[in-house]
């Protein structure tokens, strides 16, 4: 399966080649991946790829009937930076067989990006962002890259409608999981910036919790042309999960058990974890730049997790090292907490825990170098943000509406980011997060009260915060950037003022 991870041709894209045994793999590469003939004409006879084998580890007997799912009880998936391999043995869950994806686009290709800054003294980023485009009423268009960790709203921000009082405003998709970003000078100004690509080409995403109200822009794009892997049937042959509508009166289940509602108390329909493979071009909301090698220039990133309580819905990060310090310091809470009671926070930097090719301290030293050098040149950095759109109230409710609403925030960021004179905010221990005037309320029920359940600033629980990035640091001190523990000193500071 040889693929080209990113728009053929392009500068910053990069080529595969996988070979698998398994015809699961290769039609979701179809869709996943830029895949055929053409990769070849591209590389040529002395271009580099990346070779990846994957194997389920099933070979059949003579006579032996496949299984429906083949895989082996022994699995191992193995990536090897310095000769840039990927091996993947005994699995055919989409992570483990799908190596362009996390394997190549995060693990691999994170390192290759840091190699590239010994070789340029810039490199590249290999993250685990979304890119989206903003096109204002007035035709103005901006580019927003957003790691958030999984299961965290990547593909519904990168889909995004603009709710009501927001007329003429469009969210345009460039990718829903992974950005590859590289500094190039702007062909008109000549000035310094970052461009990013989607190095895939279709969306891997969850299936439940995805429905026509949250999410119809995604919903339109799985109306064909799809793989479906672990949801449940229903009689007239369509798919069904958890959260899509309310529940027929019987399906056959992920597993091809009859089920009706009266077993949705003890078993789910589709497997929580049941995915859909689209093509990129369904999405009726694809940017139209989506495919350019040139990639788009980014204006801001945004890092954001799944926290109840202490993070505050926007916060603006005053300078690039403050923001690389938020991204650093950034956790989800892991279990679905009791009303009221808190959960439990994970750190996951740079939502890259699990992806991250390379020492993660290296990696913050990698985005620190590369902010220094671009300014350094005189470029105009991005601004970078920390959003939390899962502050919850006394009852464990979301406060905040997300989806379609996360809008009015990116508003605020792309006018911070553009200077804009009415784009004002209050400056806090953190950063700068905005009032409540400064946000456009046209269109919306959202009171003053609620909106501070979700700025308010707790000066004991960010004492407590700090302690839990004092644990990271202490888990990452080999090499931790020095800058990064000035920022936390200064946060201290602020804190004890
Ligand atoms: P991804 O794995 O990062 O791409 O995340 P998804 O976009 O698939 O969303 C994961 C889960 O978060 C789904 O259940 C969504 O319904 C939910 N979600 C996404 N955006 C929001 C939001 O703005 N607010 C709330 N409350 N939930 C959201
Ligand atoms: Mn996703």
């Amino acid at each position: 399966v040889p693929v080209s991870m990113g728009p053929l041709g392009s500068p910053i894209a990069q080529i595969g080649i996988e070979l698998a045994d398994s015809p699961y793999v290769v039609i979701n590469m179809k869709l996943m991946t830029r895949m055929g003939r053409a990769v070849y004409d591209v590389l040529g006879t002395q271009g580099e790829y990346v070779p990846a084998v994957h194997s389920v580890g099933k070979p059949l007997a003579a006579g032996e009937k496949d299984a429906t799912w083949p895989c082996n009880a022994t699995k191992y998936i193995v990536h090897y930076p310095e000769t840039r391999e990927i091996w993947s043995y005994g699995s055919g869950y989409g992570g483990n067989a799908l190596l362009g994806k996390k394997c190549f686009a995060l693990r691999i290709a994170s390192n290759m990006g840091r190699q590239q800054a010994e070789q340029d003294g810039l490199g590249w980023l290999a993250e685990h962002m979304l890119i989206l485009g903003v096109t204002s009423p007035e035709g103005v268009k901006r580019h927003v890259a957003a790691a958030f960790p999984s299961a965290c709203g990547k593909t519904n921000f990168a889909m995004l409608i603009p709710p009501k009082g927001f007329e003429g405003w469009k969210v345009t998709t460039i990718g829903d999981d992974i950005a590859w970003i590289k500094p190039r000078p702007d062909p008109k100004t000549g000035e310094l910036r970052l461009y990013a690509i989607n190095p895939e080409a279709g969306y891997f995403g969850v299936a439940p919790g995805t429905n026509e109200k949250t999410n119809p822009n995604c919903m339109a794009s799985l109306r064909e042309n799809v793989i479906f892997t672990n949801v449940a049937l229903t009689d007239d042959g369509d798919v069904w999960w958890e959260g899509m509508s309310p529940a027929p009166d019987h399906l056959i289940d992920w597993q091809g058990k009859d089920w009706t509602p009266a077993d949705a108390a003890t078993r789910k329909a589709a497997h929580p974890n049941a995915r859909f493979t689209v093509a990129a071009t369904q999405n009726p909301v694809i940017d139209p730049q989506w495919d350019d090698p040139a990639g788009v220039p980014i204006d801001a990133f945004i890092f954001g997790g799944r926290r109840s309580t202490t993070v505050p819905l926007v916060t603006e990060a005053r300078d690039w090292v403050e923001g690389v310090y938020m991204a650093a310091t950034m956790g989800s809470e892991t279990t679905a907490a009791a009303a009221g009671q808190q959960g439990v926070v994970r750190r996951d930097p740079f939502a890259m825990l699990p992806f991250c090719g390379y020492n993660m301290s290296d990696y913050f030293n990698h985005w620190l170098k590369l902010g220094e050098q671009l300014k350094g040149k005189g470029a105009k950095l991005p601004g970078i943000f920390c959003v939390n759109w899962f502050r919850t109230d006394e009852n464990g409710k979301f406060v905040w509406p997300g989806f379609g609403e996360n809008m009015r925030v990116l508003q605020w960021m792309l006018a911070r980011v553009e200077g804009k004179a009415d784009a004002k905010g209050a400056e806090h221990v953190f950063g700068v997060t905005p009032r409540y005037e400064d946000l456009h309320w046209r269109g919306a029920d959202f009171s003053k009260a609620a909106y501070e359940q979700i700025t308010s600033i707790d000066m004991a629980a960010w004492k407590h915060e700090l302690g839990l990035h004092e644990e990271l640091f202490q888990k990452l001190s080999q090499r931790l950037p020095a800058q990064l523990r000035s920022v936390k000193d200064r946060l201290e500071a602020r804190l004890a003022g």
